[in-house]
């Protein structure tokens, strides 16, 4: 599988004076999505001018940057690290001149049949320049026979199969489309006389936009000046939507595929507590990603919500090599436990996911160090047992831990006191309508030709 766009942030401002800069409050609102690199591209009407760099939002920009950026019409992207990649070659938007002009594309997704499509370009005689699926795209686009770049895109769009939220940017439009299974979350807002598109509605918040509605699986908007967005429903919708957004992924303060990721999180938590209570002292999340769902199991449970695990938000490399050889010292600089709270306490400790159980490995192992004398794991999604072909950054099979182990093996292998997962049927209770979602990592069960 090629590297696409992956776990990342897509944003697409239109009609607004400073678009360069509501795309950027837009990316910052959604560093979460990706740190590895980040990019703008601008329209003034008559030619795209494009930004990328690597590291955080806040590094990549500054103001005089921004300040150059004019123009009315933006798009933008995050970039999540993925190994073994040269992170600007494979930063976004990419950008292309071609029969029709100049585009600029921004995808958050992936294509899991993306090399047969790459292939078969190569074999007509494209070069490409970097590792992504996306660039597919912009060949697909460029090779097309169709008079409009709309038809182009929807012409390119027909022949990928995979998860796609993406934005494209011409000299004098935008373009939004979400794939037919709408994988990827993709909203649209409305910000003065103009229109904002981003992955998440926190970004709205940040920019003061007002959240209007999402765009459908199986849709592309067509944003023109002069007119209202036009809508193009170019597949029928098969929704399919990620799970692991509202597990993990997606920021709590965001609305996500209509509804409140925090909700959702807190609901996992009574749920997990409701199948699998213990006797304990306290509930502690593994901060900061799990404390939605630990105030769930301490809602459910009536047990005490303590922040037994403190993290330091400041995290970098250390220079300075520690006198003594410090065990577990990548995990302590992060997070560290509160003594006085939980020595000889019988702790349930919360997690929104196990993957490798490495996380899960240090922490249990850390709570004990600091005198817990019980500690109880509960993870808030089933055990993940197959890889995501759609955008989570999951490993592959083998490294998947409940694929090797069973439930009581890992509790062994955490030495914790006692594990427990969240079944499948509750995880689909805690959503509305659990039959449009994607369920892969925990299920197996695939939407594209394998
Ligand atoms: P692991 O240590 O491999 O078991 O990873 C599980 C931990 O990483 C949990 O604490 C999750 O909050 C977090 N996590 C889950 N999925 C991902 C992901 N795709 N990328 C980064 N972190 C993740």
């Amino acid at each position: 599988m090629f590297d696409g766009g992956e776990k990342c942030a897509v944003v697409g401002v239109f009609g607004v004076k400073s678009s360069a800069k509501l795309a950027y409050l837009g990316l910052y609102a959604m560093q979460h999505r990706g740190q590895e690199a980040s990019g703008i591209s601008v329209s003034n009407g008559e030619k795209i001018s494009t930004i990328k760099g690597r590291g955080l939002v806040s590094m990549v920009y500054d103001d005089a940057m921004l300040e150059k950026l004019q123009g009315e019409s933006a798009i933008g992207h995050n970039r999540y690290s993925t190994a073994g990649n040269d992170s600007i070659l494979d930063a976004q938007p990419i950008f292309a001149r071609y029969a029709l002009g100049e585009l600029a594309i921004a995808h958050n997704g992936n294509f899991p049949n993306a090399q047969a499509v790459r292939q078969r370009l190569i074999d007509k005689g494209a070069i490409f320049s970097s590792s992504m699926d996306t660039e597919n795209l912009i060949h697909l686009i460029a090779q097309s026979h169709q008079v409009k770049l709309r038809q182009r895109i929807l012409d390119a769009l027909n022949q990928v199969d995979g998860a796609y939220s993406l934005v494209f940017l011409s000299r004098s439009k935008l373009f939004a489309a979400r794939d037919p299974r709408g994988f990827r979350p993709l909203s649209i807002a409305k910000i003065g006389d103009g229109y904002m598109v981003a992955s998440e509605t926190c970004a709205f918040d940040l920019a003061g936009a007002t959240f209007v509605r999402d765009i459908e699986p199986g849709e592309m908007v067509v944003f023109e000046n002069g007119k209202e967005p036009e809508s193009i429903r170019f597949a029928a919708s098969e929704p399919k939507r990620c799970i692991f957004e509202h597990i993990y992924f997606a920021r709590p303060d965001s609305m996500l595929f209509g509804e409140s990721v925090y909700d959702v999180r807190k609901g996992l938590g009574r749920l997990l507590w409701q199948e699998k209570p213990v006797e304990a002292d306290m509930v502690i999340p593994v901060p900061d990603s799990s404390i939605p769902h630990a105030i769930g199991v301490s809602q459910a449970s009536g047990l005490p919500f303590e922040l037994g695990i403190i993290r330091n938000h400041y995290v970098g490399r250390t220079f300075i090599e520690p006198l003594q050889k410090i065990r577990d010292l990548k995990v302590k600089k992060k997070l560290s436990p509160i003594r006085s709270l939980i020595s000889g306490k019988r702790v349930v400790i919360v997690d929104d996911s196990i993957v490798r159980g490495t996380t899960s490995r240090k922490i249990v192992s850390l709570l004990k160090e600091y005198g817990a004398k019980e500690v109880h794991m509960r993870i808030a999604s089933p055990a993940v047992l197959f890889p995501c072909f759609y955008g989570i950054d999951t490993p592959n099979k083998e490294e998947l831990i409940a694929n090797n182990l069973t439930v009581s093996e890992i509790a062994d292998y955490l030495k914790a006191d006692s594990l427990a997962f969240l079944s499948i049927d509750a995880l689909k209770k805690a959503v509305h309508s659990h039959e449009d979602f994607c369920l892969s990592c925990f299920d197996g069960n695939y939407f594209h030709n394998l």
